[in-house]
């Protein structure tokens, strides 16, 4: 049995599909769904922790790879960079986990690394690129 946590991107054309449900049907896998979010640009983000046997979950990665989801593993480390930030707070409303809140009164970003699970959605959504994975 193995357990890996992994971020899940997928067209607009696959929001409505049954995909997740097949992991189970099909593939036998048990999962976890982390979280789940539609971005503005329309593309569906799910953070999953998946378990079940190492041939089955192979499979059931090959079937999502073929249907042209992107599949990243969760544990790249994200940055942010507080010369570039422009405290703008776009970042905030789409942070599923408040990793980047306002500090207040200053109403100033503040990044909290502990929270961060590395879903890129606040990379998406910077204009001045002050979020970045580390390399
Ligand atoms: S990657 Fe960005 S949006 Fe995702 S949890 Fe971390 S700080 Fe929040
Ligand atoms: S979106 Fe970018 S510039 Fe705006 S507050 Fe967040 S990190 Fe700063």
């Amino acid at each position: 049995m193995i357990s890996r946590k992994i971020i899940l991107t997928f067209p607009q054309a696959l929001l409505d599909k049954p995909i997740v449900y097949k992991l189970i049907k099909d593939y036998n896998l048990i999962f976890n769904i982390l979280q789940a979010k539609i971005t503005p640009d329309e593309e569906g983000i799910m953070i999953l922790e998946i378990k079940g046997a190492s041939r089955d979950y192979n499979a059931g990665i090959s079937y999502l790879k073929n249907l042209g989801i992107d599949i990243r593993p969760l544990d790249q480390k994200i940055i942010w960079n507080e010369r570039k930030c422009t405290h703008c707070g776009l970042c905030v409303d789409i942070c599923p986990t408040q990793a980047l809140s306002f500090k207040r009164p200053q109403m100033k970003i503040e990044f909290d690394k502990r929270k961060c699970i590395a879903c890129e959605l606040c990379l998406r959504i910077c204009p001045v690129k002050a979020i970045e994975i580390q390399q």
